[in-house]
């Protein structure tokens, strides 16, 4: 096809491990690729570090959470060193940072998300309710469009100590403009939580440019990590003195190899860390954040538009059966687009039998998420040609 022969970035699909070439894999958004690099530095890993240093590699292991933070913050994130680190999963740095929002805001105790919002972000805020006199407040976002910012703006007031959002649905796609929110959100005195695990790797991303407060996310997706990879924090600095997060943990301590009495949490980003970091994993998550950086967020993204806008357009001409279910303008889109059609589950099932792999998402949704560095323009053609064969009778 002549646009991938055109590709600047063609060459990367050569990058990975593709063990079957023929299954069209349209699922980034769940789990990306692995790297054929990723294989090669963990083999390394094991060989030199682990069984060679053994015990003495925790000279360099020890702070390797908070270079990989700092390596992911400044050139995929829009991070300054020193305010992002690896740790635990999303789910638990969303407790971690909620619990310490909520805490840093005495005599307001309203924790805002919306109901169309990652299920473990919105059971996080559900859980802290239930057992404290924190209180979940819900904004209705279109399932379609995403949160509305006159809603978000109208569910705000001198309760709301924290607002938490993803900065791309997870099944929409709807891309959050971060700048305005963290005004409105900062405006009315609470703390922003973004969740960036679906825009990561996808979307440049300015945290500190914007303004942003706190963050998390997961590597697991288009960052390459592998099936349960580290997740991530962000906390700005002015805020880190201020934050205290809820589990005391060793790795979060000052002067950690004192071991004292009392816990004195650290000055920095690490006082958000809990206990051992897990090297081998981070190891694994190395690759798919070099690899991204060295391809360019900006190319990246421009192939990742292209690649969603072909699905769109094809789906358009072919799939009348199929009602697009993602923001019309690329621009306030992420890197996935989603139909909706009663029978999606079957459909995606049925796929699969066909060498295609894409997601099913209650309710009815199909959702295509192409990993911009290893997915070929001819895969999106091919792949809504099988959708197109298995569909044509369908309304
Ligand atoms: C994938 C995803 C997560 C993952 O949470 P983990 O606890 O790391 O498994 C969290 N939030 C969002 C929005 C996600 O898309």
């Amino acid at each position: 096809m002549r646009w991938d022969e055109q590709d600047p970035l063609a060459a990367f699909r050569d990058r990975f491990i593709i063990a079957d070439p023929d299954l069209i894999y349209l699922d980034d958004s769940s789990l990306a690729r692995p790297l054929k690099a990723t294989r090669d530095l963990l083999g390394r890993m094991i060989e030199d570090e682990w069984a060679g240093g053994l015990v003495r590699s925790w000279s360099h292991w020890i702070d390797l959470a908070q270079r990989l933070g700092d390596r992911l913050g400044s050139e995929l994130l829009g991070a300054e060193t020193g305010q992002v680190v690896f740790c635990d999963s999303t789910t638990v740095n969303l407790y971690k940072l909620s619990m310490a929002a909520l805490t840093a805001r005495p005599g307001r105790h309203v924790i805002v998300t919306d109901d169309a919002n990652f299920a473990t972000d919105r059971y996080v805020a559900q859980g802290i309710a239930a057992r404290s006199d924190a209180e979940l407040r819900l904004v209705h976002a279109h399932p379609d469009t995403g949160v509305d910012l006159r809603t978000l703006a109208a569910a705000l007031d001198g309760d709301v100590a924290v607002v938490s959002l993803s900065l791309v649905g997870y099944r929409s796609g709807a891309l959050l403009d971060m700048a305005a929110v963290n005004e409105l959100v900062q405006g009315a005195g609470a703390y922003m939580i973004w969740d960036l695990s679906h825009a990561a790797g996808v979307v440049p991303i300015e945290l500190d440019a914007s303004g942003a407060d706190l963050a998390v996310g997961c590597t697991y997706k288009y960052l390459g990590g592998g099936p349960g990879a580290p997740a991530y924090l962000y906390v700005r600095r002015e805020l880190q003195e201020a934050l205290r997060q809820p589990i005391w943990g060793w790795f979060g301590q000052r002067g950690q190899f004192t071991m004292g009495p009392e816990y004195d949490p650290a000055p920095g980003i690490e006082r958000f860390l809990c206990g051992c970091p897990p090297i081998i994993s981070l190891t694994a998550a190395q690759p798919g954040i070099e690899v991204l950086c060295e391809a360019g967020i900006e190319a990246v993204r421009a192939k990742s538009l292209r690649l969603t806008e072909l699905v769109r357009e094809l789906a358009a001409e072919r799939l009348p059966a199929l009602r697009p279910a993602s923001p019309l303008d690329p621009a306030r889109r992420g890197a996935h687009v989603t139909f909706e059609h009663p029978g999606a589950r079957r459909i995606v099932a049925e796929l699969a039998d066909r060498q295609v792999i894409v997601d099913h998402l209650e309710p009815g949704r199909i959702r295509f998420g192409p990993g911009p560095l290893a997915t070929r323009f001819a895969d999106v053609w091919d792949a809504v040609d099988r959708v197109h064969t298995l569909t044509k009778g369908l309304r």
